[in-house]
């Protein structure tokens, strides 16, 4: 049921995309920050970070309208994602997004305003035609990799938003502050594997249970689909770190 009404929500986010993807633009925050001005994407991004320090990845397993269209894509191409180097391309992005950012805060004129609408109809991102070209490019981007190289490809190597996540997670496990995570209790593990077949993002979740490593997964998006599929029970959500 829970995985029923997860889908639910991504599928639901990612119809409502049309509405919100400026709120998550990677170019807006640049064009807001020339201008002394924060922005949608701005607020929406410094609330990932902030929330994740608590809830680690939830946003992309249960909200975000790019993992909604990418496991709507998964049904096409169901092996999973290489990782090793590939899942750094997205902090070398990151850095560099991040430079940019800055340094267009430090050229910028005007005092420090706040408008979560900047460029958006009464706050609706595509509101003309024009604006679906951009619309569908963005789309291609996300689909692209998930088509060619497996499950939530576009999460693992390139999402500009994923490393706010890792960072704020990784900020909130070293504090150990209350964050949502899962635990495994590997000795009454089968190794039946269903776990590994279930995860959206093609993580070998056996592995990692026989490891000890499900709660340092950065890559993991505490979906819960291993923890709803595992026969014996395995796999557990916490909030509090052992
Ligand atoms: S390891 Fe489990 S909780 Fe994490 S992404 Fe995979 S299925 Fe979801
Ligand atoms: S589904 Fe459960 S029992 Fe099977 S491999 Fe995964 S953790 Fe072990």
């Amino acid at each position: 049921m829970r995985q029923k009404i997860r889908k639910a929500m991504l599928i639901t986010a990612f119809l409502l995309f049309p509405v919100t993807i400026w709120y998550f633009s990677p170019y807006l925050i640049i064009e807001a920050m020339s201008k002394h001005i924060m922005n949608g994407s701005f607020i929406v991004f410094v609330s990932m970070f902030i929330l994740s320090m608590f809830l680690g990845r939830v946003w992309c397993g249960y909200l975000c309208p790019a993992g909604g269209l990418q496991e709507c894509v998964a049904m096409c191409n169901v092996k999973a994602a290489k990782g090793g180097w590939r899942n750094k391309i997205k902090f070398v992005i990151w850095i560099l997004w991040i430079i940019g950012i800055i340094v267009t805060f430090i050229l910028g004129k005007n005092d420090v305003t706040i408008d979560p609408f900047f460029q958006t109809d009464h706050g609706i991102s595509i509101a003309s035609i024009n604006n679906y070209i951009i619309y569908y490019g963005v789309l291609l981007i996300l689909v692209i990799p998930s088509m060619i190289h497996g499950k939530r490809s576009s999460c693992h190597y390139i999402c500009w938003m994923a490393p706010f996540m890792i960072i704020g997670s990784s900020i909130g496990r070293f504090l150990h502050l209350p964050q949502l995570h899962i635990e495994a209790e590997k000795e009454k593990c089968i190794s039946c594997g269903k776990c590994s077949r279930a995860c959206p993002m093609g993580l070998d979740v056996k592995e990692m249970v026989a490891k000890g490593e499900n709660a340092k997964c950065t890559e993991c998006i505490q979906c819960g689909a291993c923890v709803d599929e595992c026969p014996k029970d395995v796999l557990k959500y916490k909030m509090f770190w052992r």
